[in-house]
């Protein structure tokens, strides 16, 4: 992975990170989607492999054996990024929450870390119950995004308001070819 540009697209709940991570990888075949543990249960009609669903031993194992990049408990669940293995010549793509793009950034610094933003609370609350959480865990959901967005700000290379998916994925691609000039 020495080579790879790692660009980790992070911001609160309900923002549409997966939704923007999937077009990214889509658009451009040189981005590299890695996909993270969890121990968290899988929603009624979330994809299979939205995530590596695993048990708090298997997790826990994990850590031990200095399998993850990053690794942090999200509202009592664990989530980690594996040590990545992307195939040769591929970039990185990294969705995840703060604590865990502060580990990265910390590791990499040359990390690209695009936090994104919803453009309102009252979209952030309807897309979060959307995707079928339930009320308590929308709340719960929506004051740790309170939480993160500053630190989410102060961290981050770019900041994006998601208001128009288009246009965000747009900015991002143009972010990460400029990147990827700068580097070689
Ligand atoms: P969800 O339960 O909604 O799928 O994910 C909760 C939060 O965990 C989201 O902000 C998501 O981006 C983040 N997340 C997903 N995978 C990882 C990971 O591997 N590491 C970290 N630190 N956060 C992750």
């Amino acid at each position: 992975m020495s080579d790879s540009l790692i660009i980790v697209v992070s911001g609160p709940g309900g923002v549409g990170k997966s939704t923007i991570v999937e077009e990214l990888v889509k658009r451009d075949p040189r981005l590299w989607l890695s996909r993270s543990w969890t121990t968290r249960e899988r929603r009624p009609g979330e994809a299979i492999d939205a995530y590596n669903f695993v048990t708090r031993e298997q997790f826990q194992q994990r850590i031990d054996a200095n399998g993850f990049l990053e690794w942090t408990e999200f509202i009592g669940n664990m989530y980690g990024t594996p040590n990545p293995e992307p195939p040769l010549g591929r970039d990185i793509v990294l969705e995840i929450e703060v604590d865990g793009a502060q580990q990265v950034k910390l590791q990499h610094p040359e990390a690209v870390l695009l936090f994104v933003l919803p453009p309102s609370r009252e979209e952030q609350k309807a897309r979060l119950h959307g995707r079928g959480d339930a009320d308590n865990k929308v709340e719960q959901r929506l004051k740790k995004a309170e939480e993160e967005e500053p630190v989410g700000k102060a961290l981050a290379d770019y900041v994006l308001i998601n208001d128009d998916l288009g246009q965000t994925i747009h900015d991002m691609l143009a972010l990460i070819v400029a990147r990827r000039e700068k580097q070689s």
